[in-house]
């Protein structure tokens, strides 16, 4: 009885994994449809300087334009595919993309920079060094250091050795980095001086919570801190009201991105966007009172 009831669970069990397999290997099938079929869109969210109130940059976010499902964010596919060569493919899709756009912005007259988000599995492949020698040739009035790579604080960490050498091939091209979701890591002091970063990227969990939690508030000092030592930028993302971003400029860290700006916007949108961009009057009576 027992033995039969155990031989069924396993059979039930290695029907439901089979079925998991199946169904992840459609996802990944379907989502390099996707590519091919030119359904993945880069949205651009703007990062801003709040004690100039200059728009310093975007950042180029994945989206993908589902004919079913509408706009699908990253972080419902992505996963899916991340362990695979197809998120270099689609890695070497945003870096293209990113480019294309750049030079067009370029045309018009409108001078800016633009962030992707490399996967860890695209960055310890050597190739990317390669992939982004190809890609300037490709649109040479594009300067490379309009371009910067984030990667995750926590994928930089898993093999520094080879990462530095990237990282330092890539910045050899005028390619600038920096360490996205920082804080969420673990970094040591002597790890963050062996990387050759130019940005921290503090983390939005610790934006969100920073007004109520003073261990997340002493974390981004830290954070801003270490950015100082080592003479790195620094920016926070999810900046979603005025209150976060005037204490945030109170520690130092002027440069943020977050839904409080704008949310991420196709590329049409931007010039609009940057014409009506108005600083918030907040940051700039905070910027008065320091130069007091
Ligand atoms: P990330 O690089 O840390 O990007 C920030 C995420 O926070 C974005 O989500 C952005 O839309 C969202 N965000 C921005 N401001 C706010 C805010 O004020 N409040 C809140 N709650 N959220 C805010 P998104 O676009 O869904 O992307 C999620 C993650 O997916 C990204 O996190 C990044 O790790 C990854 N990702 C996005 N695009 C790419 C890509 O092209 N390649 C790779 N490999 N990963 C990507
Ligand atoms: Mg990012
Ligand atoms: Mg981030
Ligand atoms: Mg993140």
């Amino acid at each position: 009885q027992a033995k039969q009831a155990g031989r069924n669970r396993y059979s039930i069990f290695d029907v439901s994994l089979d079925q998991q397999t199946r169904s992840r290997f459609r996802e990944k099938e379907r989502v390099a449809q996707a590519l091919r079929q030119g359904e993945l869109r880069l949205y651009y969210q703007p990062k801003v300087n709040m004690r100039t109130g200059q728009v310093i940059g975007f950042e180029g976010l994945l989206r993908w334009q589902h004919p079913e499902r509408g706009l699908v964010g990253p972080l419902d596919f992505l996963p899916q595919v991340e362990h695979t060569d197809l998120i270099v493919e689609i890695g070497l899709w945003v870096l293209q993309e990113a480019l294309r756009q750049l030079a067009v912005w370029e045309k018009a007259g409108m001078r800016t920079t633009v962030s992707v988000n490399i996967a860890a599995r695209h960055f310890q492949n050597a190739d990317l060094v390669d992939q982004l020698r190809d890609l300037f040739e490709l649109y040479p009035t594009v300067s490379p250091g309009s371009l910067e790579l984030e990667i995750l604080e926590s994928a930089a960490l898993e093999d520094i050795q080879s990462v530095r050498a990237i990282m330092a091939a890539c910045q050899k091209q005028g390619v600038k980095f920096a360490l996205d979701d920082f804080g969420t890591g673990y970094s040591s002091l002597s790890y963050l001086k062996r990387l050759p970063s130019n940005t921290l990227k503090i983390d939005q969990s610790f934006v969100r919570d920073m007004l109520e939690d003073p261990d997340d508030l002493a974390l981004i000092e830290g954070v801003v801190s270490l950015a100082s030592i080592f003479k790195l930028g620094v920016i926070a993302e999810g900046v979603e009201t005025t209150e976060h971003g005037v204490m945030l400029m109170r520690l130092g860290c002027d440069e943020v991105q977050g839904y409080g700006i704008a949310r991420p916007m196709p590329a049409v949108d931007v010039p609009a966007w940057c014409t009506q961009f108005r600083p918030d009057p907040a940051w700039l009576r905070w910027a008065d009172m320091r130069w007091d």
